[in-house]
């Protein structure tokens, strides 16, 4: 780097004899030289030792010495520059001097005209150069003014996003207001909504008890006009007005406290004694800060609602007897309320981020949320040790995770478990006395000759107490199956099951016509299953298929096993299933639109669906209004 030499000066100029005395000279004098003859070589030394003065002669290599001169003032304005001249000629003067020479020396040289011209023009350099640092200095300073508030507001708007507690940000506020604009003292008036009077939200060097019991009207006082105008006020002692602000001052500034267009208090700052004068850059600065508080106010009132609200639902879900359990799509632990650990009998201290399957190890609930898909909702039936039950349902919940939630429902399992004696023991009650009914009218005929029309009536009669005994046999043995009562299973040999059901019912396929194919490919022994119920399925989803198809319709059977399940199909080209139907087709007693003309119970689906699923299979329904329908029955091969 190189620094300006104040003793160093450069010669440049043309005239070798005229250097050679000057050098001589002025090395005489304690200066260090540098001689040029070209503009090339000038810059060169420049660079490597800055002149504190240049001697320009008139002629130099290339040209006339002034037509480098505003270009050596250009890259060295510090440094003085001599004119050297062979005449004094007015007209050269002017020009030297409009090209920026400070001096002139006229040839023949003498020792005492170069020492005088050396020597002012070295001084004005000097004086020009401890300009230049005197003004750098001042600029500087007032930067670094700049720097430091701007590090006050930047430190200001670390504090506010970093901390909640606003009676903390505030005060920090405020003493950043005070220092920033060089005050006495500040205070951040907020408006009592209720009492129409500005109260001091926070302070600095105003006593404990006045900022307690200070109370301003927003009527007549200078706060009030800046919250109900919205426009800062600068006073001084200057300021032709009578300042009203309940404390004695000399000059104050109040700027507004806005958000979404509303004034909700005043950020003020005063002297109360003879200071430096406020200025329109302390209002801009403190209306700067004052765009923090109300930031921070406002966070401080955010996060207040969202506190209540989460407190609010923390306190609902903790209070509310069905069990709830969050998870992240980890399965670490979010939240789980009370009910959800006295359900399992766990302690209910905080397990937040645990992993779900730890704390409640619950196989069937682990089940369940581990089936659980991402876009579906599922649910299972939870029994606890202590023979409770409960309906588990898993939903997903966008942006968090899983929740599962476990309604008690003992008393309705209880009550169906009643229902479902009663209508076994009033069904079973009812057998009997219809077997009589049955027997003795068949046994009318028998007794005595009977009319066409009585002919009519009994056969009636027989159809509708055949229709009640199905009936009652459907309820029996839904109720059987229901309860788990005969559930055993065995190894059965599957093809030859399925195969005697259908057979059963080819008189009633013969009689309509219809041609039943049984396509079993490969035989399925080794099933474990209950064949009573097997039995029963097949027989109620052959039975439909005659049922719901016109006379001479064809129906088909298959069953193979894939991928370790065994796969059961009955499709039929009958009538088909209004979809209107589909969802309710396996609920009791449900009938769809299609079966006015046939007669039933609405039972057999849902004896169907119960044996499925008590064997741990799946069954659904494809159908085509007019076409025909295809009953899928899957079932799990199990092991014995
Ligand atoms: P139902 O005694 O009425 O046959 P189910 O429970 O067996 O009772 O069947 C319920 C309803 O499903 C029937 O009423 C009928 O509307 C419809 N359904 C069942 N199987 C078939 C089928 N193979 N074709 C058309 N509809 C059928």
């Amino acid at each position: 780097m190189t620094t300006i030499s104040k003793d160093h000066i450069l010669i440049f100029t043309t005239e070798e004899q005229v250097n050679y005395l000057l050098e001589r000279m002025l090395l005489s004098m304690g200066y260090t030289v540098a001689l040029c003859d070209d503009y090339p070589s000038a810059r060169e030394s420049i660079k490597n030792q800055v002149p504190a003065l240049i001697i320009l002669g008139e002629k130099v290599e290339g040209g006339n010495g002034l037509d480098y001169a505003l270009e050596l003032t250009r890259v060295l304005p510090s440094a003085g520059m001599i004119y050297l001249v062979k005449e004094e000629n007015p007209e050269t003067l002017k020009n030297a001097m409009r090209a920026g020479i400070n001096d002139y020396l006229c040839l023949p040289l003498k020792a005492d005209d170069i020492l005088k011209a050396v020597q002012a023009s070295m001084e004005r350099a000097r004086q020009r150069k401890e300009w230049v640092l005197l003004e750098a200095k001042r600029a500087t300073v007032n930067l670094q003014r700049r720097v430091d508030e701007l590090e006050t507001l930047a430190r200001l708007g670390r504090t506010i996003t970093g901390s909640l507690a606003l009676d903390n940000v505030l005060s920090l506020i405020v003493d950043a207001a005070v220092e920033l604009t060089a005050a006495e003292e500040g205070c951040l008036l907020l408006l009592d909504e209720a009492s129409g009077e500005l109260y001091m939200r926070a302070s600095r060097n105003f006593q404990d008890d006045f900022v307690k019991t200070f109370r301003l009207p927003i009527q007549d006082t200078l706060a009030g006009t800046v919250l109900r105008t919205g426009n800062p006020v600068l006073l001084d002692e200057s300021t032709p007005q009578k300042i009203k602000t309940s404390y004695l001052v000399q000059s104050l500034i109040y700027v507004p406290l806005q958000l979404g267009g509303h004034t909700i208090g005043v950020l003020g700052v005063d002297n109360r004694h003879e200071r430096p004068p406020f200025k329109d850059k302390d209002v801009k600065m403190l209306s700067a800060v004052a765009e923090y508080a109300v930031i921070a106010i406002e966070n401080a009132r955010i996060y207040d609602e969202n506190e209540q609200a989460r407190s609010k639902l923390e306190t609902i879900l903790t209070n509310i007897n069905d069990g709830v359990i969050v998870m992240d799509n980890d399965h670490h632990l979010l939240m789980a309320n009370r009910a959800a650990f006295s359900i399992f009998n766990l302690n209910d201290e905080d397990h937040t981020g645990r992993k779900f399957e730890e704390i409640f190890n619950i196989p069937d609930l682990i089940q369940l949320v581990d089936l659980n898909n991402a876009a579906m909702a599922s649910r299972a039936e939870i029994t606890t040790e202590n023979g409770s039950t409960y309906n588990a349902h898993v939903a997903p919940i966008e942006h968090v995770g899983l929740a599962v939630t476990l309604n008690d429902i003992t008393y309705l399992k209880k009550l169906d478990q009643i229902k479902s004696e009663f209508v076994s023991t009033v069904s079973h009650d009812l057998r009997s006395p219809l077997t009589a009914i049955l027997g003795y009218v068949e046994l009318i005929e028998r007794a005595g000759e009977v009319t066409p029309l009585q002919h009519d009536f009994i056969e009636r009669v027989q159809n509708s107490v055949r229709n009640i005994t199905k009936l009652v046999d459907d309820l029996l043995n839904l109720g059987r199956i229901e309860s788990g009562f005969d559930s055993r299973k065995e190894a059965v040999s599957l093809d030859q099951l399925v195969r005697y059901a259908a057979e059963e019912l080819l008189p009633a396929a013969n009689e309509k016509r219809q041609e039943v194919t049984i396509d079993i490919p490969a035989p399925i022994s080794s099933f474990f299953a209950n064949p009573v119920q097997i039995r029963q399925m097949v027989h109620n989803l052959m039975d439909n298929a005659i049922k719901y198809s016109p006379e001479g319709n064809k129906i088909d059977l298959r069953a193979v096993v894939e991928y370790n399940q065994v796969i059961i199909q009955i499709s039929d080209q009958g009538i088909g299933i209004p979809p209107a139907d589909l969802p309710f087709l396996f609920d009791k007693f449900y009938r769809g639109g299609n079966s006015l003309e046939v007669s039933g119970t609405g039972l057999g689906l849902a004896i169907v669906k119960s044996i499925v699923e008590g064997h741990g299979g799946r069954i659904w329904v494809e159908s085509l209004l007019g076409k025909g329908s295809t009953f899928t029955v899957v079932l799990p091969v199990e092991q014995g």
